[in-house]
């Protein structure tokens, strides 16, 4: 039994795979009994909760996840090349690369 179980699957066409990856395998290093809460979208960046299996690991654990998050602002969720947060007419908060903003942004036209 390992704490990956507690994390939910990582979808490999999402464009944070390789974030959720690569921090997946450090907290699992950092603190292999580490009790994973969500993993979610906030605000158009990555939002991991989890919880440090020993006080002691708390700011390592907290540490990691927050570089995580700090990157996701500046990758595209849907491809994973350099982006940045938009905020799309609806008010939702994404982040995204210049064609997928273009993308994104006819999806909405073409639901109104
Ligand atoms: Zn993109």
């Amino acid at each position: 039994m390992t704490a990956s179980h507690n994390w939910p699957p990582i979808d490999p066409a999402d464009g944070w795979a390789l974030i959720l990856t690569e921090l997946q395998r450090d907290l699992e290093r950092i603190d292999p009994d580490l009790v994973m809460g969500q993993v979610k979208q906030k605000f158009g960046t990555l939002s991991v909760s989890a919880e440090a299996s020993d006080p002691a690991l708390a700011d390592a654990v907290h540490g990691r996840i927050a570089a995580a998050e700090a990157l996701s602002a500046r990758i595209c969720e849907r491809c994973g090349q350099p982006g940045r947060i938009r905020q799309r007419p609806d008010g939702w908060y994404q982040a995204l690369c210049n064609r997928h903003a273009l993308e994104a942004a006819s999806e909405m036209e073409g639901e109104s």
